[in-house]
C-alpha cells in the first residue's frame, strides 16, 4: 500500500518548493499525495499562475483563508485543516519555508499526532521581530524531520537542540524548479517585452513588513531607487501589500514619476527571466537571495540581516539595509566588484528527489 503524504502551501513562496516534490512523488510512485492550499495567497498573479506555469496539479482542498489579521488566519487554518486531516489522514503533513501556512499545519499536525516534515528547515535570522523567524522556530521545533538546505541550518538545529538524526541536508528546493524552468524562462526573454536591455536594469522587490509597513521606512527605500534609477532603469513588479502602503503614503507617484516601472506581481517564468539578465536584483525576499546566487546576478538586500548567509558567503548577495545611504553605497560598490556565480553544496536540481527517498526509507 502507498504511503500517504498531505502536502500544505499556502504563498507564493511555497509553490516553486512544493512543484518538485509533488513531481518526484508522483515519478517514485511510492505515495498519494494530497495538496493543501491555505488560500493566503489567491490573487491570480500571486497564486493560479504558479500552478499553471510550474505543472503543479490543482489543489485537492482549497480552504480559501486570506484577510484578517495573522492570528486569525492562522486559527482559521488550523480549524480547517484539522478537518482535511481527520478526512484523510496522511501518514506524514508536509511543510515548506515560514509563511503562516507553515506554522498553522505545524501546528495542526501536532495537535493530531501526526508525523510532521519541514522542508527548508534550520534557517534563522537571529531577527524575533520579524514573523517570519518565529514561523521558523516552531516549526522547526514541532517537526520530526527537517530538511535543511545548507549547513549553517544543521549548525542552527543542533545549537536549539534537535536530534541530530532528524536533521537531513538535502540541499535547496527551490533550485530545483530554477534548473528545470531556466531555460524556458530565457526563451521568454520577458525583457524585451518591457524594452529594458539585457544586462542593463535592475529588478527590484519589497514586502517584508519591516521595508515597507512603516511609512518612513518606505518613504528612504523609494528615495533610494529614486536616486538609483537616474543610473540604470530599474522594473519594480510590486507585491499587493506593499502597492497598498505605497499608495496610502503617495509614494507610488514619486516612484512613477521619476520613471520606475512599476508593475503588479509577475508570473515565475517572467520573473526568472528578467533575473537572468538584470545588472542587479534589489529585495528583502528569502528565495531570490537564492536565485541570484545561482544565476550569479548581484543582489542588494535590504534587510540588516538574513536567515541565508551562504548567500554571502558563496553567492552574490550583500546585506544594505533599508536606509537610502547604505542601499546607495551597496549599489556602487556593487557596480565596482567583479560578479561571481556561486553554487553551495546540494543546491543541484536534486533536492526532491532526495526527499522522496528519505520520506520512504523512513515511512514505508
Ligand atoms: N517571484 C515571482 N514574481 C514576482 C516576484 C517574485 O515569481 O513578481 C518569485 C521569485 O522568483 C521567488 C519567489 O517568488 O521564486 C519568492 O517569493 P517571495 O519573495 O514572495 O517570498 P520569500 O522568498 O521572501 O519568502
Amino acid at each position: 500500500m502507498a504511503g500517504k503524504l498531505t502536502l500544505v502551501v499556502g504563498a507564493r513562496p511555497n509553490f516553486m518548493k512544493a512543484a518538485p516534490l509533488m513531481e518526484a512523488i508522483a515519478a517514485g510512485k511510492r505515495f498519494e499525495a494530497r495538496l493543501v492550499h491555505t488560500g493566503q495567497h489567491f490573487d491570480a498573479n500571486m497564486s493560479q499562475v504558479f500552478f499553471e506555469q510550474l505543472g503543479l496539479s490543482e489543489p485537492h482542498v482549497y480552504l480559501n483563508i486570506h484577510g484578517g489579521n495573522p492570528a486569525e488566519q492562522v486559527g482559521r487554518v488550523i480549524l480547517e485543516l484539522e478537518k482535511e486531516f481527520n478526512a484523510n489522514r496522511p501518514d506524514m503533513v508536509v511543510v515548506f519555508g515560514d509563511v503562516n501556512a507553515t506554522l498553522a499545519a505545524a501546528v495542526t499536525a501536532n495537535k493530531m499526532e501526526l508525523p510532521l516534515a519541514h522542508v527548508e528547515a534550520g534557517l534563522r535570522s537571529f531577527d524575533r521581530s520579524m514573523p517570519e523567524e518565529h514561523n521558523r522556530i516552531v516549526t522547526d521545533m514541532l517537526a520530526d524531520l527537517l530538511f535543511t538546505p545548507s549547513p549553517d541550518g544543521d549548525e542552527n538545529l543542533l545549537r536549539e537542540g534537535v536530534a541530530p538524526e532528524r536533521i537531513l541536508r538535502v540541499g535547496n528546493i527551490m533550485v530545483d524548479s530554477l534548473q528545470r524552468f531556466r531555460p524556458a524562462a530565457e526563451a521568454l526573454a520577458a525583457w524585451e517585452g518591457l524594452g529594458l536591455a539585457p544586462g542593463a536594469y535592475g529588478l527590484i522587490t519589497l514586502h517584508r513588513p519591516s521595508n515597507v509597513d512603516d511609512p518612513e521606512v518606505l518613504r528612504g527605500l523609494v528615495e533610494a531607487l529614486v536616486e538609483i534609477q537616474k543610473q540604470i532603469p530599474l522594473f519594480f513588479p510590486v507585491h499587493p501589500r506593499t502597492r497598498e502602503q505605497l499608495r496610502s503614503s503617495q509614494l507610488l507617484a514619486a516612484l512613477e514619476n521619476a520613471g520606475v516601472q512599476v508593475a503588479e506581481p509577475v508570473g515565475y517564468l517572467q520573473f526568472l527571466s528578467l533575473m537572468t539578465r538584470a545588472r542587479f536584483v534589489l529585495t528583502d525576499s528569502g528565495g531570490i537571495q537564492e536565485e541570484t546566487t545561482m544565476l550569479g546576478i548581484p543582489c542588494l538586500t535590504a534587510r540588516a540581516n538574513t536567515e541565508r548567509p551562504i548567500t554571502i558567503s558563496q553567492g552574490t548577495n550583500r546585506l544594505v539595509g533599508n536606509q537610502p545611504e547604505g542601499i546607495l553605497q551597496g549599489f556602487a560598490e556593487m557596480l565596482a566588484a567583479k560578479g561571481q556565480l556561486g553554487q553551495p553544496e546540494l543546491w543541484d536540481g536534486k533536492t526532491a528527489e532526495r526527499i522522496e527517498s528519505i520520506l520512504a526509507d523512513k515511512l514505508l
